[in-house]
């Protein structure tokens, strides 16, 4: 199969609209990173979802609308706070989980009863779910395990060949995906943070939860428990107090003849060779937006990358650096 990017206009909108109504795939961008879109009512085009990413089959999706979407079409029992949510975060980097009035295939929740919903605040990304009009069930658009994709070409580079059609909205500025939030109790728990940090949602609702799974319990977002984002070479972490111990690896793996690459925040940059350090940024904002393009850049260049973790915590910080232990953790020193 031919992968096309096209930039968004009438024609690529009626070509993507007109695939994914016969079950095709489309990748789109968001203000986080790209998606891969499919007709959220149709089981063949998520199975198609499943099947092109390699996605493990009880990792539900997300489903994707436009700001004018009528919610009530899709879930029910909507809580008091999830409209203050909605009115100060959304459109954005926010996916609230709702029950489901079972509307859309099954295969998006995997046989839960509740649906995870988002509304993009990218203007292409509205521009596309407006114009298609339908529910759009979209994970990231790369492989299963690798790292999230924030440009069309990153989308190319693991899909070419398996889907039709990208549509480039250039560079995703958010950088890591949204926050997943449940709503269906009564308060709201955050299960995967993002850019709309728990604090935030607790200004706006009083009370926010936070999602630990425990050992041997059954996960409530099950996409937590796979190790995600991973870029192609090998990876190492270390604390934010562990320069020495870090020089120490970049030096040795040097010596033995690996290419390595730091990863660190602007503050700690001077510590290393100038010309082996990729720099993640200063704020967290600045920290999300870099990462995953940061992450694929070393995988070309590298044998090895060697992460050093940021000193702030709390915030949008926690969601990056939940990000970057699941790209970078795992590893022997
Ligand atoms: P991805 O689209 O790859 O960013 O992953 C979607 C994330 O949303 C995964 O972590 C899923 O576990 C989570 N998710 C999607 N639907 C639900 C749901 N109905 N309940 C809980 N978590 C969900
Ligand atoms: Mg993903």
């Amino acid at each position: 199969m031919r992968t096309e990017i096209l930039p968004l206009g009438s024609d690529s909108l009626a070509r993507a609209k007109e695939l994914l109504l016969a079950g095709e795939l489309v990748a789109f961008p968001t203000e986080t990173v790209y998606g891969l879109g499919a007709d959220a009512r149709s089981d063949a085009a998520v199975e198609n979802i499943y099947r092109v990413k390699g996605r493990p089959s009880d990792n539900p999706l997300i489903v994707h609308v436009h700001k004018d979407y009528d919610l009530s079409l899709l879930v029910e029992d909507d809580r008091s706070y999830a409209a203050k949510l909605r009115e100060a975060f959304l459109p954005g980097p926010l996916t609230l989980v709702y029950k489901s009035r079972g509307r859309v295939s099954a295969k998006v929740s995997c046989g839960l009863d509740t649906l995870a919903v988002r509304v993009p605040s990218h203007p292409s990304a509205q521009e596309f779910l407006k114009y298609v009009g339908i529910p759009v069930a979209a994970p990231s658009a790369n492989i299963s395990k690798h790292v999230s994709p924030v440009s069309a070409q990153h989308v190319y580079d693991d899909l070419h060949g398996k889907i039709p059609l990208i549509l480039d909205g250039g560079a995703c500025s958010g950088g890591i995906e949204s926050t997943v939030c449940d709503v269906t109790g009564d308060y709201p728990v955050v299960l995967r943070q993002g850019l709309v940090s728990r604090e935030m949602i607790e200004s706006v609702t009083g009370k926010c939860g936070l999602y630990v799974p425990k050992a041997g319990e059954q996960v409530r977002s099950p996409g937590m428990k796979y190790k995600h984002y991973a870029p192609a070479c090998r990876t190492c972490l270390f604390e934010a107090d562990e320069i020495g111990k870090a020089l120490t690896c970049f030096y040795r793996n040097r010596d033995a003849g690996m290419r390595v690459l730091i990863l660190c925040e602007e503050a700690a940059a001077d510590n290393f060779p100038s010309d082996s350090v990729l720099r993640l940024g200063n704020t967290a904002e600045e920290m999300a937006a870099n990462l995953y393009a940061l992450l694929r850049d070393a995988e070309t260049k590298a044998d090895m990358l060697i992460a050093v973790k940021p000193h702030a915590r709390g915030g949008v910080m926690d969601g990056v650096l939940n990000r970057l232990c699941k790209a970078c953790a795992g590893e022997e020193k």
